[in-house]
């Protein structure tokens, strides 16, 4: 708790329901730049995905050498001809005598075919694993024999072939994956949640068909944060931590590891806002490096005691006022961390004993109706806008609908600051660097 004590903040969010319609705040998460801080972290709600659909139990193990469509199996012969015939047409493959839409036709089409070629192969090595065949072919370990002919590594190989056994369990997963609507990343996400949460891979097929894995992971957590109890999960969180280093080929130290959100995001919010500060002063020149680059130096200053406090909110904790006179939240209530997901009553309780309460909120509504007229953003103004969209507080998000960005987000004046818009509570939003762009472009098509 050291590193996050006195940058607690603590909301009675009774004070702050008539913010509504206003824009969402901003939050930039640390863990998508140093890898490490990730996986127990996250965001609640929509515990509705996880009633519906029931879950279809099959024996483990048993084959299923019928495709769902009830079709006969191709001739393994025809799959093989089909394939050699389709992969000299790709070697002749020239994207510069199309037009960039049928590139992106292309594109498409393969990434697809893609998807549907891995899921078939994962299980056609599954089904010759199971028998031995690796052996015959001088491979002791299945692994072994299955990343060295998809030149990938042997944990994605062993991960692939187990996702794709699991997925045969469930019927609509592993439709997906021969329809190549998933990739094997989102297959084992879906399954590894569906095994957590029954019943709730249908609407996570949903948001893995019309998204990347970034954000499907996203609404994954959402799920399985929403299915415990939120004394279950902080256990299961506390079991979970861990922090492990290792030497790369180039030498260099290299570190994953896990943390209980009530530590993690406060390390995580001050390595970000350390690496912001140094960015802003390597200036233009050193912006060609990335991001990232600038979190490790921000980490190493932390870790030295070296970092500058910024002095703003690090960890905000929204809870519903008479949740934290009770004790305890009940059904509807807020008590989460944000950026974080939920806590138990108990624990904001124990956290804010030993550390300094900035009570957002208690100015937080006169704070909403601070205006003034100067680019630079007050930061009480900053720390209510980074809880998120009330009533749900999840943190910041792009304000674009659909876009949902998390990372590289920046404010925007939502009526232009040339054209007289405040640097207020309601006229500021977040939105991600492309979106924020194309914002300004139109915005100075307009003035
Ligand atoms: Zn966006």
């Amino acid at each position: 708790m050291s590193l996050v004590a006195g940058y607690v903040g603590l909301l009675q969010t009774e004070r702050v329901v008539p913010w509504a319609k206003s824009p969402p705040g901003r939050y930039r998460r640390v863990e998508d730049h140093v890898g490490s801080v990730a996986a127990t972290g996250g965001i609640v709600s929509s515990a509705g995905t996880t009633t519906g659909a029931n879950t279809v139990t099959s024996p483990v193990g048993a084959a299923a050498p019928t495709n769902n469509a009830g079709a006969p199996s191709p001739a393994p012969a025809a799959i093989s001809q089909a394939a050699e015939d389709f992969r000299r047409l790709l070697a002749g493959f020239e994207p510069d005598e199309l037009t960039p839409s049928s590139c992106a036709d292309v594109a498409e089409a393969l990434a697809k075919t893609e998807m549907a070629c891995a899921a078939a192969r994962a299980r056609a090595a599954a089904r010759a694993a199971r028998a031995g065949e690796h052996r015959r072919r001088g491979f002791a370990d299945v692994q072994d024999w299955l990343s060295s002919r998809t030149g990938s590594t042997m944990g994605k190989a062993r991960a692939e072939m187990e996702t794709s056994r699991e997925a045969e369990k469930h019927p609509a997963i592993a439709d997906a994956l021969r329809q190549g609507e998933v990739s094997l990343s989102q297959a084992e996400e879906v399954v590894r949640v569906e095994r957590e949460v029954p019943g709730s891979a249908e609407a996570l097929l949903e948001v893995a068909r019309r998204s990347g894995l970034g954000q499907l992971r996203e609404e994954a957590r959402k799920v399985t944060l929403g299915s415990l109890a939120p004394e279950d999960l902080e256990r299961r969180q506390h079991q979970a931590r861990h922090f492990r280093h290792w030497r790369d080929a180039l030498g260099m130290v290299c570190f994953s590891g896990a943390l209980p959100p009530d530590v993690g995001v406060g390390i995580a919010n001050r390595v970000d806002a350390e690496a912001a500060r140094l960015r802003r002063e390597v200036g233009p020149e050193g912006k060609s490096e990335p991001f990232e680059a600038h979190a490790a130096d921000a980490l190493v200053k932390l870790l030295q005691g070296q970092g500058e406090g910024s002095g703003r909110t690090e960890v905000v904790i929204v809870v519903d006022l008479s949740a934290y006179r009770r004790g305890h939240a009940h059904p509807g209530e807020l008590s989460h961390i944000v950026g974080g997901g939920p806590v138990p009553v108990r624990s904001v309780k124990e956290v804010m004993k030993d550390a300094f309460v900035k009570a957002v909120v208690h100015e937080g509504v006169k704070v909403l109706r601070v205006k003034h007229f100067g680019r630079h953003m007050k930061a009480e103004i900053r720390t209510a806008l980074e809880l998120g969209q009330p009533p749900g507080f999840e943190g910041a998000k792009c304000s674009l609908p659909g876009c949902d960005r998390r990372y590289s987000l920046e404010w925007d004046h939502v009526r232009p600051f040339s054209r007289h818009g405040p640097t207020s509570y309601d006229n500021m939003q977040p939105l991600c660097k492309p979106h924020h762009w194309e914002k300004t472009q139109r915005d100075k098509g307009v003035s």
